[in-house]
């Protein structure tokens, strides 16, 4: 099979870039997933910080890594304050947005405002060439307007910039997710919007 689902795709486009030593971010931990997936990837000489806003999350995450778990620094804040806790250049980020799977509480969603402030900043904060994945769920409440502000947040970057791809698999059923995936042409620190119509 060459046509994976989204998620095996997510991680065949990080592990492109990314490089051991670098410093990656997991900008919703959940269940560990990819947080464990970049801890691999980076090696012992790297680093994952990854943030969720459930505690719940970060427990489940932590035992998860295993004995990678002093591979990654679990932020127990929004994704939209990653500029506090990452200070230098990034190899990579990766996005899951939704609800939390198994969780008692599935009205904790990802929403517009905080999912586009942490893009904005992570895509300043990295390398060039990197590459951040972020896999969309639209089929839960508040999904669908988290998904439309987030595309048109993509579609405003400058393609000089950054690159924007979409990839989903048509005839999956039940609300499949699909994917963005975003390479960073050029060195820039602040991201540069082209007017929308
Ligand atoms: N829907 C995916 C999993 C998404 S998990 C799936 O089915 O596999 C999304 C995680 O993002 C949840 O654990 C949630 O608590 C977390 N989250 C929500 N808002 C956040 C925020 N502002 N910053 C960081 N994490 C957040």
């Amino acid at each position: 099979m060459i046509l994976h689902r989204v998620l095996p795709i997510a991680k065949r486009l990080i592990s492109e870039r990314v490089q051991p030593g670098e410093t990656v971010v997991d900008a919703t931990a959940g269940n560990g997933n990819d947080t464990l997936f970049l801890a691999e990837l980076v090696g012992d000489t790297g680093h994952v910080i990854a943030f969720d806003i459930q505690p719940q999350a970060l427990k489940t995450t932590h035992s998860h890594l295993g004995n990678l778990a002093d591979r990654a620094s679990l932020i127990l804040d929004s994704h939209a304050n990653v500029r506090n806790y990452v200070h230098g250049e990034i190899g990579g980020a990766m996005f899951n947005l939704g609800y939390l799977p198994y969780s008692d509480d599935q009205s904790i969603i990802t929403t517009p405002d905080s999912t586009i402030a942490a893009l904005d900043a992570l895509l300043g904060l990295l390398k060039k060439s990197g590459i951040i994945t972020i896999t969309v769920y639209d089929g839960h409440e508040g999904g669908s307007e988290e998904r439309d502000a987030l595309l048109a947040y993509v579609h405003s970057l400058h393609q000089g910039d950054v690159h924007a791809i979409r990839y989903e698999l048509l005839n999956q059923r039940r609300n499949p997710p699909f994917l963005i995936g975003l390479e960073k042409m050029k060195d820039f620190t602040e991201v540069r919007k082209v007017e929308c119509e």
